[in-house]
């Protein structure tokens, strides 16, 4: 008998991350940032002088990833790479950018696929990312495909990005977010798409408790 698993779909900026922490909160399962991985690995290309898309050398990297998800007393998770708490150099834009380039590359996404399976466990998981519903956790019982315009995410991740007190320019993030979305959804390896028993939201026009509300009445009818 296996966890139960709920999947959040979608690209950045759609409020997924929060949403899915918020929920894993509120039903007082396990949370899966999926992107943290792929950011993890970005850094750690970063730093050994790697070339994010050079398959042959990421996917090795990738299959012996040395890190760390620890949770503190205050529910923060901490993120260690090679002993280093990465939890914020992960975030930049730069890091978002290399993490989409080694994301499209199979073999590294094959080799991140245990890694992030193991995550499952009782009472169950919420895994955010991009595939979760389509590859990761395929049987998952409850799909969520978030979207929002790229503008509203631009304004959000800009607000985000802001407050870590990273100094950004919007205008360079909405480029940066269309030029993510592109790689994201047009790469031949589990590319951004909604599952087919997935449900669609928008979250442009709603605020974060509408969406997390929303979600977690649809996850209760189907759990
Ligand atoms: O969600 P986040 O912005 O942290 O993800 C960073 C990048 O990692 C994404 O742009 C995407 O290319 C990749 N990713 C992925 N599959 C996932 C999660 C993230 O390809 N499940």
């Amino acid at each position: 008998h296996e966890a139960a698993v709920i999947t959040i779909d979608g690209p950045s900026g759609s409020g997924k991350g929060t949403l899915s922490r918020l929920l894993a909160q509120k039903l007082g399962w396990h949370f899966l940032d999926s992107g943290a991985i792929y950011r993890v690995l970005a850094l750690a290309t970063i730093h050994h002088h790697i070339d994010p898309e050079d398959e042959d050398a990421v996917q090795p990297l990738a299959a012996h990833l040395d890190v760390q998800f620890n949770t503190d007393e205050q529910g923060e998770v901490r993120i260690i790479l090679e002993g280093e708490n990465v939890s914020s150099a992960i975030r930049s834009e730069e890091v978002g950018m290399t993490a989409s380039k080694v994301a499209a590359l199979p073999r590294v996404r094959e080799a991140l696929l245990r890694r992030q399976r193991a995550f499952r466990d009782t009472p169950g998981l919420v895994a955010d990312g991009r595939d979760m519903g389509t590859v990761v956790f395929p049987q998952a019982k409850v799909k969520i495909f978030l979207t929002a315009s790229a503008e509203v995410r631009a304004e959000r991740r800009y607000l985000q990005l802001k407050n870590k007190g990273f100094d950004v320019k919007i205008g360079d993030l909405l480029s940066d977010i269309k030029a993510r979305d592109e790689r994201d959804t047009n790469r031949a390896a589990a590319p951004l798409v909604a599952a087919e028993d997935s449900l669609m939201l928008d979250s442009s026009e709603k605020d974060i408790t509408q969406v997390l509300d929303e979600v977690y009445q649809y996850a209760k009818s189907k759990l």
